[in-house]
């Protein structure tokens, strides 16, 4: 942390700012300008509030020298992180091969889910999703199968070899959940909530953490920060969409974000286009764009008939479309220097 004071501080004012500082722990180095002075804080500051050391008398303005995130900033830590998903072929996020999630929004019943899960598996998917807890934004809409959806999943995996992801809503699940599940998704509609955080970094699953609706890249890199601060580092990251003025897609995919985020830390980084677009025709050209961008992978909602389809059927693409996606995507993720699995390669 540095302060810099207003010109013509008085000494004791600056000798009384300088023991606050140093009762809180840090060392202070004092820099005399021609008429202001500047405070360097030395050590650890964690325990000093920017805002506060702001109110002081003579205090003209504060910047932090460090990013609020720790444990999740490539700062601390600078090669990439690889995320194990546990599956018998030891996939891992965050490497050179992509990561491609695909499944229903909501599991619906075992027949479409194992329909589902062994044609995206033919078209080179590496993951199944399906909810069986559901946010819906209407208490009226279908809220998921709940448990009876975490076996449903877990059947589905038996019988495809394919690692599930699936959304805990509520911090008293998480250990049913993790149960099911290889990876913890935690939805946008509660990356902020703080106690489910705490629960999700008690237990050694690997988090699908989205970025809330109109949550900054510093506020998502926070609430992994509560997840990592509490034991579980396996958290990767997901760009979702935000909210934004424009009503021709249901979300605004900040790609942006993709590179930041690369930037900022060494957590894997995958992108929802469907969340993002809302509509099918345009989750390709989204899936392409947030590949050349950087990122680690993708998470794709998928029915085998849509038009049936118990909740967003509107942006889910059909198994056929799924698999000329898949295709398509090859030469982007080649561009990009990735790689897409054995699979997706031999269906193109
Ligand atoms: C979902 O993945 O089906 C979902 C509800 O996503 P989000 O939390 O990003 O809206
Ligand atoms: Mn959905």
């Amino acid at each position: 942390m540095i302060i810099i004071t207003e010109a013509g501080i008085p000494e004791a004012t600056l000798d009384a700012l300088r023991e606050h500082l140093e009762q809180h722990g840090v060392r202070t180095h004092v820099s005399h300008g021609t008429d202001r002075v500047v405070v360097g804080c030395i050590g650890d500051t964690s325990q000093l509030d920017a805002g506060a050391v702001r109110r002081w008398p003579g205090v003209a303005s504060v910047v932090p020298v460090r990013t609020p995130y720790r444990l999740a900033s490539r700062e601390f830590r600078a090669s990439s992180t690889l995320v194990p998903l546990g599956d018998a072929a030891g996939t891992t996020l965050g490497g050179r091969q992509l990561v491609i999630a695909a499944g229903p929004c909501s599991v619906e019943n075992a027949e479409m889910l194992v329909e589902t899960a062994l044609g995206v598996r033919a078209h080179g998917a590496t993951m199944l999703r399906g909810g069986a807890f559901k946010p819906r934004t209407s208490p009226w809409g279908f809220q998921g199968l709940g448990a009876e959806g975490l076996t449903l999943l877990a059947e589905a995996r038996a019988a495809t070899g394919l690692p599930v992801v699936t959304e805990v809503m509520d911090p008293r699940q998480v250990d049913l959940v993790a149960e099911h599940a290889d990876m913890l998704q935690i939805g946008a509609r509660n990356m902020q909530n703080y106690p489910l955080l705490a629960e999700v970094g008690r237990v050694r699953r690997p988090v699908l953490l989205k970025r809330g609706l109109s949550a900054t890249i510093t506020e998502l890199l926070l609430a992994a920060e509560h997840i990592m601060a509490r034991g579980n580092e396996m958290v990767v990251l997901c760009e979702r969409g935000i909210r934004t003025y424009e009503t021709a897609t249901r979300n605004t995919l900040d790609i942006a974000a993709i590179p930041v985020l690369k930037r900022e830390t060494h957590l894997p980084v995958i992108v929802d286009p469907s969340h993002a677009a809302g509509r099918a025709d345009l989750v390709p050209a989204l899936a392409y764009a947030a590949i050349a961008a950087g990122a680690d992978g993708l998470i794709v909602e998928v029915h085998p008939r849509p038009g049936e389809a118990m909740s967003d059927g509107d942006q889910s693409l059909t198994l056929e479309a799924f698999g000329a996606m898949m295709r398509m995507l090859a030469p982007f993720a080649q561009a990009a220097g990735r790689t897409l699995t054995a699979d997706a390669l031999v269906a193109s």
